[in-house]
């Protein structure tokens, strides 16, 4: 009588979730000094770690069996490099194909040197490339067990979504007499919506939560050595430490041309987490939408154009007195030496739909706000998450407006990131483009 009565609560709670939902989490704090990414004044390796580094994995599955995954990580940016091996191992492994899994990184500057990514920031000694190398094998094994225990992780959820509101972003693209710098300018664009999915298990229990703000995730800068997952790091550390057993995910939304306000001490980078964290606990107990639908993915890949370059225009720079100027006109140069000068980028855009409930778009590369304003006006902005740093980052990503301007975000930060310099003056319309093109696939 009794096994029948429990098997009948059971049934109960089971209807009322519409999802099943897997959680993975492991540690990927690198095991020794490792060089960090992030900043170019950076001249050895770590000394150490605040708190550790985590891959966390969001497997969920609607009621027809479909399932998406959803990977978060404490790491300055994943390369398609890493994001390919993984995807494919995945694909082999566990079935799901490309388009419904979202490999993201929440581009902390307190992080390792992740191998293709920023390669031209660093001119390693073999023995600290080979440290880079060593750990680029280990991370991902790290990323494909952590997506195969969230898939084993599976049992009945229901998801929720609601908005929060932060504030300790700032536009960082300040106009001086000779052109954009990075300092402060309280006068732009800002994105302050904090996006909340909400996982909780049949009884209510909170079993995840997947959080993102657009801003860059800087708080600490090239003078700390030690391992920290910035603001984003102690944010989650914060919503799970209130809320025991639940795992909290960051996800770094288009807040590439966004740095946190203010900045430089460790205080700050705890103080702006708990101010996230505090948010995030208020939506999460608050009255939230039902995510209910069936998902629908899409993944699909835009080549963006550079504008034209050629052999002299990276000669040119060889005589300059910036060393990263030199390093990458060599890295370019040597491009054409060898007869394939980068002409265009494969750029990934990606959608998951949750019935009519939720939409995430996930961009690859560093994603300025403006993005994510216009995807909001074209798209509405009660419902969606709009996250980049997504499958790829490869670059800056520009829109028209900030190409137009100049600066770091438009062209002076390819010179670490290895590519020939600024995208074609199309590349707003291009990515808007193929945005259009995976929304319909996941729209009903
Ligand atoms: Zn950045």
């Amino acid at each position: 009588m009794r096994t029948i009565l429990m098997a009948l609560v059971a049934a109960v709670s089971l209807a009322a979730s519409d999802y099943k939902a897997g959680i993975g989490r492991i540690v990927i704090t690198p095991e020794k000094p490792i060089y960090m990414s992030g900043y170019g004044n950076r001249n050895h390796p770590s000394e150490g770690v605040i708190h550790d580094l985590w891959a966390k994995a969001l497997a969920i599955e609607d009621h027809k069996g479909a399932r998406v995954v959803i990977v978060t990580t404490d790491l300055i940016g994943l390369p398609r490099g890493i994001a390919d091996v993984v995807a494919v191992r995945v694909q082999q492994q566990y079935g799901i194909d490309r388009s419904h899994l979202v490999l993201t990184s929440s581009h902390t500057h307190t992080g390792p040197l992740i191998r293709g990514n920023l390669e031209t920031m660093f001119a390693l000694s073999p023995a600290d490339s080979q440290v880079v190398s060593d750990y680029a094998a280990k991370l991902t094994e790290s990323l494909v067990a952590v997506i195969g225990a969230a898939l084993n992780d599976l049992s009945p959820a229901s998801l929720w979504f609601g908005n929060g509101r932060a504030t300790f972003a700032i536009n960082r693209r300040e106009p001086t007499p000779n052109g954009v710098k990075i300092g402060e300018n309280p006068k732009g664009p800002t994105d302050p919506d904090v996006p909340v999915l909400k996982v909780a298990a049949p009884d209510g229990k909170l079993r995840a939560v997947l959080f993102g703000y657009a801003c860059h995730n800087t708080t600490l800068t090239g003078e700390f050595y030690q391992f920290s997952g910035d603001y984003a790091g102690f944010a989650q550390i914060a919503i799970e430490k209130a809320n025991p057993g639940a795992t909290a995910l960051f996800l770094m939304l288009c807040g590439a041309d966004q740095n946190p306000y203010p900045r430089s001490k460790l205080e700050y980078a705890e103080k702006h987490g708990a101010d996230l964290a505090a948010e995030v606990n208020r939506v999460i107990g608050g009255p939230l939408q039902p995510v209910r639908g069936a998902t629908l993915a899409a993944f699909q890949s835009v080549d963006l154009e550079f504008a034209i370059h050629t052999r002299e225009t990276f000669e040119s720079r060889l005589k300059e007195s910036n060393v990263y100027r030199v390093r990458h006109a060599k890295a370019m140069l040597a491009t054409y030496d060898q007869g394939y000068p980068i002409r265009r980028y494969p750029y990934p855009v990606q959608a998951i739909g949750f019935g009519k409930d939720l939409t995430l778009v996930a961009l690859g590369g560093e994603v300025v706000v403006d993005y994510v304003l216009r995807i909001k006006k074209e798209y509405g902005s009660k419902r969606i998450i709009v996250a980049g740093y997504s499958n790829d980052v490869m670059s800056y990503i520009p829109s028209l407006r900030v190409l137009k301007e100049g600066g770091y975000e438009a062209s002076d930060a390819m010179i670490y990131y290895g590519l020939p310099g600024p995208y074609n003056d199309d590349v707003e319309d291009q990515i808007f483009r193929t945005i259009g093109h995976v929304m319909k696939r996941v729209k009903r």
